[in-house]
């Protein structure tokens, strides 16, 4: 028996599981549990990255300067109030500590991203999870949570792992529900996949509020997962308090050149979202004319649902064994489904070829 006691609630944590990345026995996969951008990094971000080897050596800028530069060009925002983290994963985690602490609570959509309850549980405070419409973020369900203990609203706009999301109109009724004290987090990691126009990424709504903040991630569509690298667009008063509290250096200084790199190859990223426009609906067309079930998605991704728990099980074993790689999300909740990032042309029609043999063979 150690005498050493974790503070309150960290023993709650169950360790967030990544998705795989090996199949026993198969050397070619293709890896589609992570969402990862089915066309790779762009091959400027990897050129640049080899051209910072040689200063690998040196502090990376602290304050991200050219980077948050480069963000506020391109997405048309005020650099000053862009914070870069590694991954969006960091500053959602330093959202939570600066804003919540033991006895407050953090109030997140039932399917939502695992990170939030996560976090919320990091910091003694508690995670409270509000029922969902038809596998969607339910605004009155929020509303009717929220307590004077609500400290913190976090919303994955579109969602992880169910690929809905909220309206723009439903989102500015949240936050016009929301007392001034409690900080709505828009996480919008997947925002560059949506082309609705009922959408909005939260830059607006950050922009006329002073308790939102937006959180973007080069995870994605940049396909840059490895070198971890995120970015939060907020009030100037939450950019202050975020700077105070992260680490000095929290952006390697590879992930601050390829970065800049990956934005300005605006050709790749096109490709990138045009594949996802292409195969996306593709794959959800064929996989409901096998009689699964999958679940209308905005993002990079399709959950799938296959009615029950042991036939997703059996579903994942199928591609597995065909190498093909998808995630598992019991641990959000939902057993009979599984989540399969759309991947390039030959990886998406795998999946197709794969279950409807899982399917024709479970009859
Ligand atoms: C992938 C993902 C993130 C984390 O992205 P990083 O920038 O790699 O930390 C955040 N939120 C959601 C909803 C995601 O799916």
């Amino acid at each position: 028996m150690t005498a050493l006691t974790p503070r309150p609630g960290i023993m709650k944590i169950a360790p967030y599981v990544p998705g795989k990345d090996s199949v026993d026995g198969k050397e070619t996969i293709a890896k589609l549990s992570s969402n990862e951008g089915a066309l790779g990094p762009s091959p400027k971000a990897m050129a640049a990255y080899a051209k910072a080897a040689a200063e690998l050596h040196r502090y990376p800028d602290g304050n991200a300067e050219k980077l948050r530069h480069a963000i506020g060009r391109h997405y048309g925002l005020d650099a000053a109030r862009i914070v870069c983290g590694a991954g969006s994963d960091e500053l959602l985690n330093l959202l939570v500590r600066a804003y919540c602490g033991p006895g407050d609570e953090l109030l997140y959509s039932q399917f939502g991203f695992l990170m939030y309850p996560i976090n919320a549980l990091g910091v003694g405070a508690t995670p409270v999870a509000a029922p969902e419409t038809d596998y969607t973020a339910n605004v009155d369900a929020l509303l009717s949570k929220v307590t004077n203990k609500t400290r913190m609203v976090c919303l994955a706009n579109p969602n992880n792992p169910t690929g809905s999301y909220v309206t723009k109109d439903d989102v500015r009724r949240l936050h016009s529900g929301l007392p001034k004290n409690v900080l709505l987090v828009i996480d919008a990691a997947y925002a560059e996949y949506v082309s609705r126009n009922d959408y909005e990424s939260g830059v607006e709504l950050v922009d006329q509020a002073e308790n939102v903040v937006m959180t973007r991630t080069f995870s994605k569509i940049y396909g840059l997962g490895g070198l971890r690298l995120g970015w939060m667009y907020g009030p100037a008063g939450i950019v202050d308090v975020m700077s105070r509290l992260r680490q000095p250096f929290n952006v390697n200084l590879a992930a601050q050149i390829a970065g800049i790199a990956a934005m300005q190859d605006i050709a790749h990223t096109d490709a990138s979202r045009t594949n996802n426009d292409i195969w996306l609906p593709w794959l959800s067309t064929e996989l409901a004319k096998l009689g699964l079930k999958p679940l209308p998605s905005v993002g990079n991704f399709i959950t799938v649902g296959f009615g029950s728990k042991e036939r997703a099980t059996a579903a994942n074993d199928w591609l597995m064994n065909d190498g093909l790689i998808p995630r598992m999300i019991a641990g959000y909740g939902l057993p009979e489904h599984l989540r399969i990032t759309i991947g390039t042309e030959a990886e998406v029609k795998a999946v197709q070829a794969s279950l409807a043999k899982f399917v024709a063979a479970s009859k």
